[in-house]
């Protein structure tokens, strides 16, 4: 049985996901910055008497990865992303800058997670779906027993990830969303990395962009 504890930081309102199963847990996409932030992280952390096994990154854009040496450093744990994702996570130290982010610390990936991995914690796994189009190597995490898939931001509540930044692209994520995260049961959660949780029935349906009453056509 897993657990996840959501946490929203940084002036993008990024979503920061603590998966447990037992007192191992996972951290996704630590958006962490100001020590405010990283101070909540840790005391959830201490609190439940957690120990975060591995981090992982959805994809590397500034607003997911601004925990990453904070987590490494206080938890000694490996940093999996997918390997198309190491040149976006080298370029953030380029443009956090411009963003406000001026004392965004650069980290090391420790290895690479691809599609079809298992990934085990505790008593539990989770499965890595590759779903490249918001950013080139961008994964997702499918808890298939307890239908709960950790996307970022390729799927959101009645809206899709941005395409516009440097290796998007719109059709590639279309792709991904409908034929991988449509194949899913339509009642898996989907747990974004902005905003509120949905489940894959309801954006097969209500998705403005995707959905079955999408005005934007199929191809
Ligand atoms: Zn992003």
């Amino acid at each position: 049985m897993i657990s996840s504890k959501t946490f929203t930081f940084n002036a993008f309102g990024e979503n920061t996901y603590v998966i447990s199963s037992g007192k191992e847990a996972l951290i996704v996409d630590p958006g962490c910055y100001e020590a405010d932030e990283i101070e909540i992280l840790n005391t959830y952390i201490a609190n439940q008497g957690l120990i975060p096994r591995l981090l992982i990154n959805t994809h590397c854009h500034v607003d997911h990865v601004l925990g990453n040496y904070a987590v490494k450093e206080k938890y000694k744990i490996p940093l999996l992303i997918h390997a198309d994702e190491e040149k976006v996570l080298r370029s953030v130290k380029v443009y956090a800058p411009s963003y406000g982010f001026v004392q965004y610390q650069e980290t090391e990936p420790d290895g690479w997670i691809t599609e079809g991995q298992e990934i085990k914690f505790g008593d539990d796994g989770c499965t890595v779906l590759f779903l490249p189009g918001h950013a080139p190597g961008h994964i997702a995490l499918y808890f298939e027993t307890q239908k709960k898939l950790f996307a970022g931001d390729v799927l959101f509540r009645e809206s899709i990830g941005r395409t516009d930044l440097p290796g998007g692209n719109h059709e590639v994520l279309l792709k991904s969303i409908r034929e991988k995260i449509f194949n899913l049961p339509d009642d898996v959660e989907v747990f974004p990395g902005h905003g509120l949780p949905t489940t894959v029935g309801h954006e097969k349906i209500h998705n403005p962009f995707c959905g079955s009453n999408s005005v934007v056509a199929w191809s």
